[in-house]
């Protein structure tokens, strides 16, 4: 992918890791191009019909697949984006289709159908209440997990559930997706007993056994992994008709976009990407010109091999009613809300701040690597089993 995954330089107990360049970029090269995990629609498009629900691309009036019966009234702009969708997540969680291959299936699906149903229609409900992208994400990535490990116990080992794992980012290769998904870094997120609940639920009625894969504390970590990592996908400098959040902005979920994630058509979890650090003057950004979820990243101005590349996690541009100073006061607010971090990059750092800054309420950074890595790459001593570092 013409990029590498290396250790951060200098503090090396924060375990961060960065992205480097292998090779030199020219100014609007496009570094590598990559297809998110997971990526869903903003709530408020998610049943509109003009964007496909699994690759986010706009849809022609009149040209939407639309499947008989969804419960997120979710339309496709191909077969193929229906099939995806179906196999990696949506069945599971919101269809009623044998979760087991006919082979291993003995009549289970028929047991089990008014059970699903009613579990589904529940967590459902509570996902359209909540109206948080990322408990979707979550969701659909926990399902992803499972289906893997069910598809890796049935007879049917190169079946296609498997040949839908991401390809170029090694997922299922070296590493499982699950392997993957363990590296990220996080922050603290709450997630609710009720929640994970319904979630559950929804797993245990498709096939028992299956809730065991979540825990409070795995789940909240996972959503703090996406509050961490989700990247927005903006087409075209992004939209204009979001609706606006009612929340306190403390409280509003953020994705990572120079555009600003009120602009986004909706998000996604990028493998690759997730490395990418951020910088207010960044080497390269993430682009959408395929008009779907496939990040391509592109050098903002030339970058030479060994250099580590970052994007603006927000936006960090001067608006014109702004002062340079409220500029760099915005953008550092919006990092410390929804990062947890006191940005020092050397826009930052050149940029005289205005007195001291110790309302922006965060430590240098409070982002973090789960506590089974801290052991493997460090080798401490292995200390309480919260999992949380
Ligand atoms: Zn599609
Ligand atoms: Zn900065």
């Amino acid at each position: 992918m013409n990029v590498s995954v290396k250790p951060a330089p200098g503090d090396n107990r924060s375990l961060k890791n960065i992205l480097v360049a292998e090779k030199d970029f020219e100014a609007g090269d496009i570094i590598y191009k990559e297809h998110p995990i997971v990526a869903v629609l903003d709530a408020d498009l998610q049943g509109k019909g003009s964007h496909c629900s699994h690759c986010l691309r706009h849809i022609q009036k009149g040209m939407a697949i639309t499947p008989e019966s969804d419960r997120l009234d979710s339309v496709y702009c191909s077969e193929d984006c229906q099939v995806k969708d179906k196999v990696q997540s949506q069945n599971l969680l919101f269809g009623l289709e044998p979760v087991l291959p006919p082979e291993m299936d003995n009549g289970l699906n028929e047991l089990t159908k008014r059970d699903r149903n009613q579990a589904q229609e529940t967590f459902t409900a509570f996902l359209k209440a909540q109206n948080k992208p990322s408990h979707l994400l979550a969701a659909r990535i926990v399902a992803r997990q499972v289906t893997i490990e069910t598809a890796k116990m049935s007879a049917n080992k190169g079946g296609p559930v498997v040949a839908e794992l991401p390809e170029g980012s090694g997922v299922g290769e070296q590493y499982g997706l699950s392997d993957h998904i363990e590296r990220l870094r996080f922050i603290n997120a709450n997630v609710s007993d009720e929640e994970i609940k319904k979630l559950c639920e929804v797993l245990a009625s498709a096939l028992p056994g299956l809730e065991k894969s979540i825990t409070d504390e795995r789940h909240a970590i996972l959503l703090g992994k996406i509050a961490y990592n989700a990247i927005g996908i903006c087409y075209a400098g992004g939209r204009d008709d979001r609706p606006v959040s009612d929340e306190r902005p403390e409280d509003m979920e953020r994705t990572r976009t120079p555009h600003g994630t009120s602009r986004q058509t909706g998000c996604g979890l990028y493998l690759v990407s997730s490395y990418l650090a951020h910088s207010c003057a960044p080497s390269a950004r993430p682009l959408f010109n395929s008009g779907t979820s496939e990040l391509h990243l592109v050098a903002t101005h030339p970058i030479k091999k060994g250099d580590e590349l970052t994007m603006a996690y927000v936006d960090v541009s001067q608006h014109a009613e702004e002062t340079p100073e409220e500029a760099r006061r915005r953008r550092r607010v919006e990092l410390a809300r929804g990062w947890k971090f006191k940005c020092e990059c050397s826009r930052c750092l050149s940029e005289t701040p205005e007195g001291a800054e110790s309302e922006l309420g965060v430590e240098k950074d409070e982002s973090k690597v789960e506590e089974v890595l801290r052991h493997t790459l460090v080798g401490e001593p292995s200390g309480p089993p919260t999992g949380l570092e």
